[in-house]
C-alpha cells in the first residue's frame, strides 16, 4: 500500500491548536490499516518568520512541492505587524499558492442539519444545502496590467485594474469545475458577465466549448453573476457546482459561506494542473478562517472548518470518496448530538473545547464503523 505524503503546515494561532485534531483524525484513518497516511511537518507564517526570518523556509518549500497534499492551518496575528512587508506571515501562504500554481479554489457551501438556524435565511432554503464554488485563482483582474493609479496631470488621477482571460486559463478552470461536478449531482453553472464585458464573452464560448470536448454528459448552465448572486440567496438549492472567475467568485463564494452560518465551519481546497506523469494534482487543503488571535490558547476554537478541509484532500487529492463521505458523516452526527464549540453554540447548550470537539468526531468516526 503506498502512502499518501502530507505535509502539514499548522502556522500561527488556532492553527496549531486545529491541527492536532486533524493529526488525530489522521491516526484514526491509519489504525484502519486501510489507507496509509505519511505526515511530515513545517512552519509557515509568523512561526516561520520567528525561525528563520521568512514566512516560508526553501526546505518547507520544497516538501511543500513534493507532498501529495499540504494541509494548512491559519497564518498572522498582532505578533507580526511590523516585520517587513515581503516577510510577514500572509506571504508564505502566497508563496504556496504562487508556487504550487494552485489556480482552482473550491470552497463548499454545506448547511448541516443540525446547523439551519444558525443561517440568516429561512431554513427550508438552506436545509440540505450542498453546494460547490469554483473559483479561477490565479488570474483575471486582481493580476492583470495595467494595474496602476494614472496621474492625469489636471488634477485627476485615473484608477486601472485590467480584466485578462485567455483561453488556456478559461480551460482548464472549466475542466476541474467538470471533472468535480461528475463526483457529485452532474451539474455545472458557469457565471460571467457576457453582457457588458469582453473577457465574459470568452470565458462563455470557452466553458461551451470546453463542455463539447468530453463533458457532455453533464448538465451545463449559463448565468449572469449579477443573477446568479441573487439566485444563490433566493434558493441555493437549485445549484451543484458553480465556475466562475476570480473577482466574482471571491465575492459569490462569501455570500455562499455565510448560507451555512459559522466561520468555524468552512473549508476549502486550491487545487493545480496535474501532473503529466502520474495524473495526480498539486493540492493545499485549509479553513477559510484566520488565525483568531483573539481566541489563540483559550482552547476554543472549533476544529471542523480543519477536519473537512482534511475531509476535502480525502475525497480531492486521494478520491477516497467512501472515507470522505464517512469523516463528513461523523462531523454531522457530532453536531446532531448538541455537541457546540463556543462559536457555533446558542443560548443554553453545553461548550466543548477544541480538543473535546475532535475527541467526539473520532469516537463517531468509530462508532460509525463498529
Ligand atoms: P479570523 O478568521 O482569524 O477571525 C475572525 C473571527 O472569527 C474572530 O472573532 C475569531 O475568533 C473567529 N474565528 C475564526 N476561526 C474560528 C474558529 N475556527 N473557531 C471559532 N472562532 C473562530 O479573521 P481576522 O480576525 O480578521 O484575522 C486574524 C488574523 O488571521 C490576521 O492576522 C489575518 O491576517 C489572518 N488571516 C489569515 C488567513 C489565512 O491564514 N488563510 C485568513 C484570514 C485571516
Amino acid at each position: 500500500m503506498a502512502a499518501h505524503k502530507l505535509l502539514l503546515l499548522p502556522g500561527d494561532g488556532i492553527g496549531p491548536e486545529i491541527m492536532e485534531e486533524v493529526k488525530k483524525v489522521i491516526s484514526w484513518f491509519n489504525a484502519q490499516g486501510k489507507e496509509s497516511f505519511e505526515t511530515d511537518e513545517g512552519l509557515v507564517g509568523g512561526a516561520a518568520y520567528d525561525a528563520h526570518g521568512v514566512a516560508i523556509s526553501e526546505e518547507d518549500m520544497a516538501k511543500a512541492m513534493a507532498s501529495d497534499a499540504v494541509i494548512f492551518g491559519a497564518v498572522g496575528g498582532p505578533k507580526w505587524d511590523d516585520v517587513p512587508y515581503e516577510h510577514r506571515p500572509e506571504a508564505g501562504l502566497l508563496r504556496l499558492r504562487k508556487d504550487m500554481e494552485l489556480f482552482a479554489n473550491l470552497r463548499p457551501a454545506i448547511c448541516y442539519p443540525a446547523l439551519t438556524d444558525a443561517s440568516s435565511l429561512r431554513k427550508d432554503v438552506v436545509e440540505g444545502l450542498d453546494i460547490l464554488i469554483v473559483r479561477e485563482l490565479t488570474g483575471g483582474v486582481y493580476f492583470g496590467e495595467p494595474k496602476e493609479i494614472r496621474d492625469l496631470g489636471n488634477g485627476q488621477k485615473r484608477g486601472i485594474d485590467t480584466q485578462v482571460y485567455d483561453t488556456y486559463e478559461i480551460e482548464r478552470i472549466s475542466k476541474v469545475a467538470f471533472e468535480l461536478a461528475r463526483t457529485r449531482n452532474n451539474k455545472v453553472t458557469s457565471m460571467e458577465k457576457r453582457n457588458v464585458m469582453k473577457s465574459g464573452v470568452l470565458w462563455n464560448e470557452v466553458v461551451t466549448e470546453t463542455h463539447k470536448n468530453g463533458f457532455e454528459d453533464i448538465t451545463l448552465d449559463h448565468m449572469l453573476a449579477d443573477a446568479g448572486g441573487m439566485q444563490l440567496v433566493r434558493w441555493p438549492k437549485q445549484f451543484d457546482v458553480i465556475v466562475t472567475d476570480n473577482l466574482f467568485g471571491d465575492m459569490l463564494s462569501d455570500v455562499a459561506a455565510m448560507l451555512t452560518g459559522s466561520l468555524g465551519m468552512l473549508p476549502s481546497a486550491s487545487l493545480g494542473a496535474p501532473d503529466p506523469k502520474t495524473g495526480r494534482r498539486k493540492a493545499m487543503y485549509e479553513p477559510v478562517h484566520g488565525s483568531a488571535p483573539d481566541i489563540a490558547g483559550t482552547g476554543s476554537a472549533n476544529p471542523i472548518a480543519m477536519l473537512a478541509s482534511f475531509g476535502m484532500a480525502l475525497r480531492y487529492s486521494f478520491e477516497l470518496v467512501e472515507e470522505a463521505d464517512l469523516l463528513d458523516k461523523a462531523i454531522a452526527n457530532t453536531l446532531d448530538k448538541g455537541l457546540r464549540t463556543k462559536d457555533i453554540s446558542a443560548a443554553g447548550d453545553k461548550i466543548i473545547t477544541t480538543a473535546e470537539m475532535g475527541d467526539a468526531i473520532v469516537a463517531e468516526l468509530t462508532a460509525l464503523t463498529a
